[in-house]
């Protein structure tokens, strides 16, 4: 899919994706920290790579984590297919499927395929939840849950191809009012992303390191947001400051800071 609010530009034309060898490393390196509890495994879209995401799923749960799955459910085409798809997670406890079902991922809120994947979780046991993001001119509101699995309904973040689809119907604001960071804690992060590529990010695109060239658990004990030149502005006076101290070229108005 090219969902248009996708902030990692998640496509089929889209390339990069882990070897066994890399998840184990960074896994392996998460356990070292010893602070490390929780492994979301995200994308794109990793059904795709179905045996390497179980494995994944399986080396992350043989190594003590919690482990939580995101997907948009495009392989439950019936509840009976979807109980295939997820059974080899299902036997382990500690795995959790994080559902995407809403109007950027579907014509409804309520995705049939989503409803199969719920209704296979419940028939293996398998927590679920929803993740749907707010649409802005929505004629209809978000259910409170499918299948009885509950729905947690995000903002919009014009990050990503939200910029380019959807900011430019979005209401805006002046610049000069975005003055912090809405929805990170670049100060003391408790989630970073990892991607194919090895680059460590804080939020989608700020880069800290890359686990390929520099163990994961380094790059994570060195640091140091007030000496990165990107992190340190955006702690200090949000997207506003990091204009300023680089005297970079802005129009007047955003959707939101991200944007
Ligand atoms: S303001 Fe920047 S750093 Fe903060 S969440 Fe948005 S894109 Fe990420």
């Amino acid at each position: 899919m090219e969902c248009d609010h996708c902030f990692v530009w998640g496509s089929p034309k889209a390339g990069g994706v882990f070897t066994i060898e890399q998840i184990k490393n960074v896994l392996a390196e998460a356990k070292n920290l010893g602070t490390v509890d929780f492994v979301s495994l995200e994308g794109g879209e990793h059904f795709l790579y179905y045996p390497i995401m179980v494995r994944a799923v399986e080396e992350a749960v043989k190594l003590g984590f919690r482990v939580e799955v995101l997907s948009n459910c495009y392989w439950a085409t019936s509840p009976e297919d979807a109980v295939e798809w997820l059974l080899p997670m299902a036997k382990a406890e500690n795995v959790e499927l994080s559902l995407s079902s809403d109007l950027y991922h579907g014509e409804n809120w309520r995705i049939e395929e989503v409803e199969n994947a719920v209704k296979a979780a419940n028939d293996l046991n398998m927590k679920a939840e929803i993740l749907s993001i707010k649409y802005p001119k929505a004629k209809v509101s978000c259910p409170s849950e499918i299948e009885g699995a509950k729905v947690g309904l995000y903002e919009l973040m014009y990050k990503g191809r939200a910029t380019s689809k959807l900011a430019q119907e979005a209401d805006k604001k002046p610049w000069r009012e975005f003055t912090e960071c809405p929805y990170e804690d670049l100060v003391d992060p408790e989630r970073v992303h990892v991607d194919p590529l090895g680059y460590v990010h804080v939020c989608q695109g700020l880069s800290i390191g890359n686990a390929w060239q520099k163990p994961f658990s380094k790059i994570i004990e060195e640091y140091n947001p007030c000496e990165n030149p990107i992190l340190e502005p955006l702690i200090r006076g949000g997207p506003v400051a990091l204009v300023e101290k680089f005297g970079l070229p802005h129009d007047e108005f955003y959707a939101d800071a991200c944007h």
